[in-house]
């Protein structure tokens, strides 16, 4: 169950686009004003608007330890990212292959505050796996560490990637809007694709992407997406998967998330490593190690559709 004030928390912004893409260096209380302002008129819960802005990773105001007393979905049970533990997943043959129908151009880009988005159009889905239904794609972002060894948000067997990939899809059959599916347990469905950096195996899918970030640097402002980007080329041998009930990782946390993992990384170079890496953070180190760290699994279970044996974990 989730409580009303979890509800409130999930309120959503229409980003008012400010005037000039690139701005000089500002200070953080500017930059915390822009931001405000930016979401002003879109909202009137100020408290919900200003943990919006606060919260962040180590070194920020409301660290991911303290997420959940400012947003109490991260006080619940099913709480994400976890630790895959091989000794415990659950094979099940009743899980369907996945299928991705992705669109080649992205709707625009926004830097969030927190990490930057890649927003799509409706008409993007994802099925099979342990949905229902087809859920539709809204919008895709990495999560990312500092340097070697760490910065993916899931773990397998307690190995982390440098980065992880997370397509956020919602159920458009069963909910009027994201806002309804975010108070659903059954509402998102999130596509996690763990990254290694290795630069002799990459194959460079995110280059085409990523070449974009270093300029979404206004907060706030959508920033439009020319070109195609085929996402199916980010995403590496669909076959093998990992699902499991959570939550979202950021907050308000819902917990409202049908997990897929892949169970292949995408292996990513040193040097696209390195755009994430020198992106300017906003306030505190939101820009650097914007992971969360790993939840208590809680019993829950996780299921996997192929055989584990011989299964190289991440590298
Ligand atoms: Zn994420």
């Amino acid at each position: 169950m989730i409580s009303s004030r979890c509800r409130m928390a999930t309120s959503g912004f229409a980003f008012r686009p400010l005037k000039k893409p690139l701005g000089l260096p500002r200070t953080r209380a500017r930059i915390i004003q822009d931001f405000v302002r930016a979401n002003a008129s879109t909202t009137d819960n100020s408290e919900i608007r200003r943990a919006d802005v606060v919260w962040g990773y180590e070194g920020s105001e409301i660290p991911a330890q303290d997420w959940p007393s400012h947003f109490p979905c991260g006080c619940g049970s099913r709480q994400s990212p976890i630790n895959i533990d091989l000794s415990s997943v659950q094979y099940s043959e009743n899980l369907d292959p996945l299928k991705l129908n992705y669109s080649i151009t992205p709707h625009y880009i926004i830097n969030d505050g927190h990490g930057i988005r890649v927003h799509y159009q409706p008409g993007s889905t994802i099925s099979g796996a342990n949905l229902e239904n087809p859920y539709e794609l809204v919008q895709l972002h990495f999560h990312w560490g500092s340097g070697k060894g760490f910065g993916s948000e899931h773990t397998i067997n307690g190995k982390a990637g440098e980065a992880e990939l997370h397509l956020v899809h919602w159920n458009h059959i069963k909910y009027n809007s994201v806002q309804e599916a975010m108070d659903a347990p059954d509402g998102l469905a999130v596509l996690g694709i763990i990254m290694v950096e290795n630069t002799r195996r990459a194959n460079f899918s995110t280059r085409k992407l990523i070449k974009h970030f270093p300029y979404i640097r206004k907060i706030g402002e959508k920033y439009p997406c020319s070109g195609t980007i085929y996402l199916n080329e980010m995403i590496p041998n669909l076959s093998k998967f990992y699902t499991y009930d959570g939550s979202l990782t950021t907050p308000p946390l819902n917990e409202a998330v049908k997990w897929i993992v892949l169970g292949k990384p995408l292996y990513v170079s040193s040097n696209e490593m390195e755009i994430f890496r020198s992106l300017q953070h906003i306030h505190g180190n939101n820009f650097i190690n914007n992971y969360r760290p790993l939840q208590p699994k809680n019993g829950r279970t996780v299921n996997n559709n192929f055989e584990l044996e011989a299964e190289p974990i991440l590298r």
